[in-house]
């Protein structure tokens, strides 16, 4: 029996195209999730306007508009007036932040001040694969920081950085880097453990494969950190 393959959708800037459909995908920008009233309004316009059939929340903290026409995608970008959230290029796909002091009682780090300057510190780098971020504002991890590529835990004492996390099919438990670090000096360290990452991993080799592959201590080592901490409280 042969199979004829359909062909593939034609290639649309700022959209995804869907499998096996003739529509599209578009992911607006929502840096950790923060979505403000004009921006509702905006996407419920272009919702009922380009009678686009699905609106989805997506796992990280992005509203997915699905089943767009192609002539419409740069009409729909239009009125929306919001970047565009990569899905399917290498790099920094999204931040995504637990509400932290801004407005969790457990909160012991401002997650979404810190997930805000990372998304805009990281807007447009190009990486080996994609990476995913999330920020927690205290060690109970609902940004699931430690199955992220890259993870900030806050703790009363400061931040703590984690490197090479997946949630992935091969889920892996990322290993922390430095701990009690203030703002400044844990974007620092996700600079550094970036830009090390960038120039080291293989084309399309994630996070985590990286540090299976290469060992925490040779990351550790290239990056001048000293030994392992030990385990967090
Ligand atoms: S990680 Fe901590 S601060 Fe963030 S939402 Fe969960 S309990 Fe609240």
């Amino acid at each position: 029996m042969s199979i004829t393959k359909k062909n593939p959708a034609p290639k649309v800037k700022g959209a995804i195209a869907q499998r096996g459909t003739d529509s599209y995908a578009i992911i607006p920008r929502l840096p950790s999730g923060i979505i403000s009233a004009d921006q509702l309004e905006a996407l419920a316009r272009a919702i009922r306007q380009f009678d686009i059939p699905i609106a989805k929340l997506t796992s990280g903290q992005r509203i997915a508009l699905v089943g767009i026409k192609a002539a419409d995608v740069p009409t729909v970008w239009a009125s929306l007036s919001m970047g565009e959230g990569r899905a399917v290029k290498h790099g920094v796909h999204y931040v995504q932040a637990c509400p932290g002091t801004t407005a969790c009682g457990y909160g012991q780090q401002d997650s979404l001040a810190l997930g805000a300057r990372l998304e805009e510190m990281f807007d447009g780098l190009d990486l080996p694969a994609k990476v995913k971020v999330g920020v927690s504002g205290c060690p109970m991890c609902c940004g699931e920081s430690y199955v992220r590529d890259i993870g900030l835990v806050g703790r009363k004492n400061g931040w703590t950085v984690v490197f090479g996390g997946n949630a992935g099919g091969r889920p892996r438990v990322g290993d922390e880097l430095a701990s009690g670090l203030n703002a400044d000096e844990a974007l620092a360290l996700v600079g550094r453990v970036l830009t090390h990452y960038r120039d080291n991993a293989k084309k399309c080799q994630r996070t985590a494969r990286f540090v299976e592959a290469r060992g925490i201590e040779s990351v550790r080592a290239a990056l001048g950190l000293p030994e392992a901490p030990k385990a967090s409280e």
